[in-house]
């Protein structure tokens, strides 16, 4: 055994935080954070020198972590707060665990009208929601625990990283020497500095599923893919929900008409959406928020039970020592070359802190790269600008995007071949009565190379992994419209739109050559 794999027996000293609680504190959270951030977990004695040192245990960092550990580097992953990060504890999982029963419920609600179903009588309960998504997050969270990667073989140190030298980083008192370090510290809500938010009150999406209470009155600051779910979720669970937000529609990022239908589906739900209003101040009146908002000069004030603030995301950089480390640091969080180096050789940065894409599959993407780049000289890695990354906003209909964002598509004009099929051409969509949306392809001009698509159906995150495919392996939209699909499936619009491609590429010649065949053949 190599001096820097040897470690002395009595290696122990209790974690510095070991009283951490996620409220409501029930036996689910309870199990959540045994795995998560164990209250009797004692972090080891660090070895003399490690090949990578990871800070920050969310999903870029457990997955960079356990590659890593698996191909036997010796490795340390410093988490200060709950493993799982966002993912887990804060984002997809509870978010998506809500949406579900959300969308169960208006299922329920809309079956007598849209179907004959039987009548129902009642309301819903909103505790057992909450319950039940603190419980599949439970479950879940046993993947992420700090036991299971002990047990992968990473030494798990639970505490603030805090770099002190271009090489070294502390945690609880402990010095952590690395040859390389990867820093994986995320992002949280960012507050805008709105006057009397503070005294008000408010959640994020760090707060928001401890509720076990429905707010009859919700009020949601920005219209991002955060704000317009949470928004959906809450107004099916039954508030009534204003959504605030400065632009001129809702899911800015993303393709216009997907953004229009998904707002027509908000306010078919009776959500308020305010365009272009700013918020001038918030003040608390008694058990009541109200917010203050100016639109086109027209003051207005917007009283609710709750108050979320969704407006964006800002990095997890403060008390990280960067300095002392040479890394720099720009308005979007760590700066990162395309092989996700920091200005640092040795440092590394992956997922929320430095990307673009602030998605679970891209911190798990970019972590695969980045432990390549970090130990193996890149074999294997690559560069973070080649991946192909789709994305999904989990409203109802789903908006799904992967490749050329739909603004560059625009932008680029001649250069480019868009083909829309709208459902209502789809006969499982109109079946399902899901035929308010569309299937829109990027192409590049004279030729079937997919750039980009957006969909905008139901399910579209289940669906966009056919064309995320066939830009990753090269295949043309004619090889996908070669390709049978099932009858009847909402996947047939993808059939659809190569057909359109089709016909699009017959010239006058080619058809004044058919005609003349068939003229020929009588
Ligand atoms: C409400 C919501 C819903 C979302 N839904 C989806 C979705 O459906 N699909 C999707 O793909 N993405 C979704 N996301 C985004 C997704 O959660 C993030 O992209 C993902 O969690 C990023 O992972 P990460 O590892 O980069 O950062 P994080 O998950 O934020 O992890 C960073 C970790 O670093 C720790 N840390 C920070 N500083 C230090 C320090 N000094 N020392 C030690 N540890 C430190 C933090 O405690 C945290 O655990 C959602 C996000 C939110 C907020």
């Amino acid at each position: 055994m190599a001096p820097a794999d040897r470690r002395p027996e009595t290696a122990a000293s209790a974690t510095p935080a070991g009283d951490v609680r996620v409220e409501p504190f029930d036996r689910y959270n309870q199990e959540l954070v045994a795995n998560v951030h164990p209250a009797d977990w004692v972090n080891p004695v660090p070895r003399e020198r490690y090949h990578l040192v990871v800070i920050g245990a969310g999903t870029a960092g457990l997955v960079t972590a356990s590659i890593a550990a698996g191909l036997g580097a010796r490795v340390a992953l410093v988490e200060r707060y709950l493993m799982g990060g966002d993912c887990l504890n804060v984002g997809c999982v509870p978010s998506k665990g809500m949406i579900s029963a959300a969308r169960s419920w208006q299922a329920a609600a809309d079956s007598r009208g849209r179907f004959g179903g039987p009548a129902l009588g009642g309301g819903g309960d909103f505790a057992a929601v909450m319950t039940r998504m603190r419980r599949l997050r439970a479950g879940l969270s046993r993947v992420d625990g700090a036991p299971r990667y002990r047990d992968l073989g990473v030494d798990v140190f639970l505490g603030d990283g805090r770099f002190t030298a271009r090489d070294t980083l502390t945690v609880d008192g402990r010095v952590l020497r690395f040859r390389r370090a990867v820093i994986a510290t995320g992002a949280r809500a960012a507050i805008p500095p709105i006057p009397g938010l503070e005294e008000t009150g408010y959640l994020t999406n760090e707060t928001v599923f401890t509720l076990t209470e429905l707010p009859r009155r919700l009020t949601v600051i920005g219209a991002g893919p955060i704000g317009c779910e949470l928004a959906q979720a809450f107004a099916r669970l039954g508030a009534a929900v204003t959504v605030i937000d400065q632009g001129a529609r809702v899911l800015p990022r993303d393709d216009s008409d997907a953004a229009a239908i998904v707002e027509r589906a908000m306010e078919a739900l009776g959500v308020r959406v305010l365009h272009r209003a700013v918020v001038t101040r918030a003040e608390r009146r008694g058990p009541e928020c109200v917010v203050h908002v100016e639109i086109a000069g027209r003051a207005e004030a917007i009283a609710c039970d709750q108050l979320l603030v969704a407006v964006g995301r800002a990095p997890n950089v403060e008390g990280l020592g960067l300095e002392a480390a040479g890394v720099a640091v720009g308005l979007r969080g760590v700066t990162v070359d395309d092989r996700l180096r920091t200005s640092n050789p040795r440092i590394f940065a992956v997922g929320d802190i430095c990307s673009k894409y602030q998605f679970t599959h891209a911190a798990d993407a970019t972590a695969r790269l980045v432990v390549a780049n970090a130990l193996f000289f890149g074999i294997g890695g690559g560069k973070a600008s080649r991946l192909v990354m789709p994305w999904v906003t989990y409203t109802t209909p789903e908006v799904a995007h992967v490749g050329l964002p739909a603004a560059d598509a625009m932008a680029a004009g001649a250069r480019v071949q868009t083909i829309t099929v709208p459902l209502q051409q789809v006969d499982r969509a109109v079946l399902d009565g899901e035929d308010d949306g569309f299937l829109r392809v990027h192409l590049e001009r004279g030729s079937d190379r997919i750039l980009g698509a957006t969909l905008v159906a139901e399910h579209a995150g289940e669906m966009i992994g056919e064309i995320t495919l066939a830009i990753t392996a090269g295949l043309g939209l004619a090889r996908i419209g070669a390709a049978i699909h099932p009858y009847p499936t909402q996947s047939e619009v993808f059939r659809k739109a190569a057909d359109g491609w089709r016909r699009a590429r017959l010239t006058p010649r080619a058809k004044r050559v058919f005609a003349a065949f068939f003229r020929l053949i009588g």
